[in-house]
């Protein structure tokens, strides 16, 4: 072939060539890729036109090259949408007005032009559809990981991401020093509620009684989910023991905002009450988080045995307990409030 086309291989398209091999080698590619790219798929394409273009004056067809160019750009190259057809409208441009430049006679112009035009529009097509498919894919996965994190009665945050939540939270207490604090946070006689009101009912309440407590955790790495049935969890990271009670009266003074009438209960303000069991640890990575779950058990469990309606800490050392459970000094030193 001429000495033209023989220049602009190694010159025009061999460095395009080379800089892409080099970036996907280098740490920077996903962050260059997308924005050089577009850039390097145009030029690259602009360079094949050219060659394209000289060698149809010579009397060889490689119209097929420049389709070839723009279905990469396209579903090859991994770009989207919109700078792939930018991509390709530039070769496709480009094409008529080297081709007149180059003296190409009309007629073969035309017909490359149309063989372009149809290419392009192909290309887009599929390139479109597979964006499209691909988004609608990541934000059904999304919803799905979402849905799957949250409970579906209430919408806050369900069992599993809490206790997920709170293996993270206990290992970085752990590291950092940071004293954990779980609030077991129990409706007192809804089964009466239920048995009063109906299910129905009961349902609301327990959505209304989430989002008034998910209303308190806003720190970032604070959690309110709902634990099972009628029963709530809170993680306060970093808190200290006035915060956790603190924190504690004012859920309870939230659900009494809430003003929802409870007939049923043998509480004398006949409104719909909680009890609350603290556990205050300082977190160790030697031991695992279930004896701080089964301690805050404990303090709600004192709570209900002391009326219901009143909130019991638990915050003493359990690193004298050889069995991991901080069961039973702890018990024995509660502090009750109500
Ligand atoms: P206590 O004060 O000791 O906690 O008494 P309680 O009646 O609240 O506790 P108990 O464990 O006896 O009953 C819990 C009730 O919670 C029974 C169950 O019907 C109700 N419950 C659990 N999950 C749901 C739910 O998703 N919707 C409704 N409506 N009720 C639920
Ligand atoms: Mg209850
Ligand atoms: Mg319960």
């Amino acid at each position: 072939m001429s000495q033209p086309l023989d220049l602009i291989r190694p010159t025009v398209l061999g460095p395009i060539f080379l800089i892409a091999l080099l970036m996907v080698h280098t740490r920077l590619y996903q962050r260059w890729y997308p924005i050089v790219c577009p850039y390097g798929a145009s030029l690259f394409g602009i360079g094949v036109v050219v060659l394209a273009v000289i060698a149809a004056t010579q009397g060889v067809s490689l119209i097929g090259s420049v389709v070839l160019a723009m279905i990469y750009n396209y579903l090859m190259l991994g770009l989207a949408f919109r700078p792939a057809l930018t991509a390709s409208l530039l070769v496709l441009v480009s094409y008529p007005v080297i081709a007149t430049l180059a003296g190409m006679p009309a007629p073969q112009r035309l017909v490359d032009v149309g063989v372009l035009l149809f290419t392009n529009a192909i290309g887009a097509i599929v390139c479109y559809s597979l964006e499209r498919a691909n988004r609608t894919n990541f934000l059904e996965s999304q919803l799905l990981m979402e849905t799957a994190r949250r409970d579906g009665l209430t919408g806050i945050a369900n069992r599993r991401t809490f206790d997920e939540h709170v293996d993270r939270l206990w290992a970085q207490a752990a590291r950092e020093g940071r004293p954990l604090t779980l609030l077991m946070i129990d409706i007192d006689h809804f089964k009466a509620y239920n048995d009063r009101f109906g299910h129905q009912a009961g349902d609301e309440c327990l959505r209304r009684v989430a989002w008034s407590l998910s209303s308190h955790a806003r720190r970032p790495l604070d959690i309110a989910a709902r634990y099972g049935g009628e029963e709530f969890a809170m993680v306060l990271y970093d808190s200290s023991r006035q915060h956790a009670e603190d924190m504690a009266r004012q859920i309870q003074a939230g659900i009494e905002s809430l003003a929802i009438t409870h007939g049923a209960s043998p509480i004398s303000s006949k409104r719909l009450t909680v009890s609350i069991g603290i556990a205050c640890v300082q977190p160790m990575s030697d031991r695992s988080h279930y004896g701080f779950i089964q301690l805050a058990d404990e303090a709600l469990y004192a709570a209900k045995e002391r009326g219901r309606d009143c909130i019991v800490i638990m915050d003493k050392e359990y690193s004298d307990l050889t069995t991991g459970s901080f069961r039973k000094k702890a018990a024995a030193e509660a502090g009750v409030t109500h």
